[in-house]
């Protein structure tokens, strides 16, 4: 299976894409942590891309996918998770056209759609580990000890990009960007939707089923 997860800041995407690699055995593939890892590098690059990450903006395309260009062709001879990415419609056609030449489709994608007071909700109580970039909730998925990472013991922190005034650019520019390429998936009929504003449970069991069906199992080939 070849998946891409689209949704609003604070859908779920990470810790969905994260139950589907487990129990089908996909790679995921977070646009946002491979960004988060370059911008961490002391080049221009770097500079650049934390100015857009921390302010809640895009990274433009061209950069963008000067980035990625090597991590897809690294995974897409497997099955992957698109965590992020595509994230505007030239994301979408240069990821189609990507994959053409490797004589590969997306077997479909995910839509998770949520209520907008539920997403503020989620995201007054986000922590994430510095270390190993595993996400938390305080209320919703708590570590199992308060403020510490359940993996490596790392003090769990806020996002400087969850901080409420760039959560909301974030969400605007996620609205402003998202009708085409929605469009562009349905136009495909590769676009599934699914509710997103339950528990990360009830979430899961609906994705689980619609990735169980036969038509599914199907999809390895192109
Ligand atoms: P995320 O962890 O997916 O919410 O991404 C965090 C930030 O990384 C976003 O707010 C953007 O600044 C940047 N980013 C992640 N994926 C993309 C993408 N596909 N295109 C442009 N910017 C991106």
């Amino acid at each position: 299976m070849r998946l891409a997860l689209l949704g609003p800041p604070g859908a779920g995407k990470g810790t969905q894409a994260a139950r589907i690699c487990d129990a089908f055995g996909l790679l995921h593939f977070s646009s946002g942590d491979l960004l988060r890892a370059e911008k961490l590098k002391k080049t221009p690059e770097g500079q650049k891309i934390r100015d857009y990450i921390d302010s809640g903006r895009f990274v433009p395309d061209e950069l963008m996918l000067g980035i990625i260009r090597n991590k897809l062709a690294s995974i897409a001879k497997q099955g992957f998770v698109l965590d992020g990415f595509p994230r505007t419609l030239s994301q979408a056609t240069a990821l189609t056209e990507f994959l053409a030449e490797m004589n590969r489709t997306l077997s479909l994608v995910i839509d998770l759609a949520v209520d907008p007071a539920v997403l503020s909700r989620r995201f007054e109580g986000r922590r994430v580990c510095p270390v190993c970039l595993s996400v938390y909730h305080v209320d919703l998925m708590p570590p199992q000890r308060e403020g510490i990472c359940d993996h490596d013991g790392a003090r769990l922190v806020i996002r400087p990009d969850d901080m409420p005034a760039v959560v909301r650019t974030r969400i605007d520019t996620y609205r402003q960007t998202v009708t085409p390429l929605l469009d562009y998936y349905r136009q495909a009929g590769l676009l599934w939707k699914v509710d997103a504003s339950g528990s990360v449970d009830d979430v899961w069991v609906q994705i689980e089923a619609r990735l169980s069906q036969p038509d599914m199992r199907g999809s390895s080939a192109a």
